[in-house]
């Protein structure tokens, strides 16, 4: 009864952050063949608040009819984890179309966090809620797995020119009082933007897979079959990637947000992150100043968030000549989102060929 309980609340909340996604933000248009597409999350948890009366199978033996429940920190970590189950389990996004950067759990997703059959997070450093939550959760008995633990992961610094050296890192706060107040990052040592690695991604899906197996041994074959098939897009998406980038007119990029370094490692860009860059309104005249060097030096466009607002692009381009195109770290999303992790991928790929002038 507890457990069947907890659904329908689930179910509510769920709606609820559905439909204060910011669509509008992200996906400009929508894309009818993956918006049409049922999702067994939103499906189930429909049936469950339409029917609150609990079936004589649910009342006497919760354990088999209740599925189980994979409650991921957010979006990436949630996408993979349906992608392996399928509609076998039930997976709950938590931070949704709250950006994971200034997510923090609710009392209601605390409850869901307890009530887990697995917990999925990145890492403690970069969501700093973790390290209040997850040793509790350990020690009442809930299976947790910090998805990037064992991937081989960049430092910071290894993709950071030194003269653009203006990200969030703790530490560097002072220096850059008016670019990281915005920003939001609690960076460690390590890059944890792993998600935007076509690679990384399919190492992140083989250990939630195993993860997901151990709570539910019964139906590995399902499991490890499907983990089988969004590795093999991965896969493409890592040749697109490759093949895309390969014969461009520059290797240099401007981004907003320092979230494409393993994407600069792997394909072999000059990545320059300037923080702040679309979070404010207008670009303070000290990024301006900085953006007109870098156009004296050949580069023409500016990745910059989808946050970021019109007014900032016009400004930028009348100052510096330079355009924008937006990127999408892939820091917030809904599970019912008509652009899914595959679309936005591709749609970031086309913004860095666009930017680079590749053929
Ligand atoms: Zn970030």
């Amino acid at each position: 009864m507890k457990n069947f309980l907890l659904l329908g609340v689930l179910s509510l909340l769920l709606v609820g952050c559905g439909g204060a996604e910011p669509t509008t933000d992200t996906q400009p248009t929508p894309k009818p063949s993956v918006a049409t597409t049922p999702q067994p999350t939103e499906t189930r948890t429909t049936d469950t608040a339409a029917d609150p009366t609990p079936t004589a199978a649910e009342t006497n033996d919760p354990a088999d009819t209740t599925p189980k429940t994979i409650v991921a920190s957010f979006y990436p970590l949630a996408y993979f984890a349906e992608q392996v189950v399928g509609d076998g389990l039930m997976v709950v996004n938590l931070a949704g179309a709250t950006d994971v950067h200034e997510y923090s759990p609710t009392p209601q997703d605390m409850v869901r966090l307890n009530e887990a059959d697995l917990v999925l997070y990145l890492e403690e450093q970069f969501e700093p809620w973790v390290g209040d939550v997850i040793p509790n959760l350990v020690a009442a008995g809930v299976p947790t797995l910090e998805v990037i633990e064992g991937l081989e992961l960049l430092k910071m610094e290894e993709h950071d020119e030194d003269d653009h050296d203006e990200h969030g890192h703790e530490g560097h706060e002072d220096e850059h009082e008016d670019e990281d107040d915005h920003h939001g990052h609690n960076h460690g040592e390590y890059d944890p933007h792993t998600w935007l690695d076509p690679v990384l991604a399919q190492a992140m899906i083989e250990k939630i897979t195993a993860a997901v197996v151990q709570i539910d041994p019964a139906n590995e074959a399902n499991y490890v079959a499907n983990a089988a098939a969004v590795t093999k897009r991965l896969v493409a998406l890592d040749e697109t990637y490759r093949a895309g980038l390969s014969a461009c007119a520059t290797d240099e990029v401007i981004v907003s947000h320092d979230a494409y370094g393993y994407i600069a490692e792997r394909y072999d860009l000059d990545l320059h992150a300037i923080a702040g860059l679309s979070t404010q309104d207008t670009p303070s005249a000290k990024i301006l100043a900085e953006l007109k060097e870098e156009a004296e030096e050949g580069i023409t466009h500016v990745l910059v968030e989808d946050n970021s607002v019109k007014e900032f692009a016009e400004t930028l381009a009348r100052e510096t000549g330079l355009a924008t195109l937006p990127l999408n770290p892939l820091g917030r999303g809904t599970l019912d989102t008509s652009k899914d992790y595959f679309d936005v991928m591709g749609d970031n790929l086309e913004s860095f060929r666009m930017a680079l002038s590749c053929e």
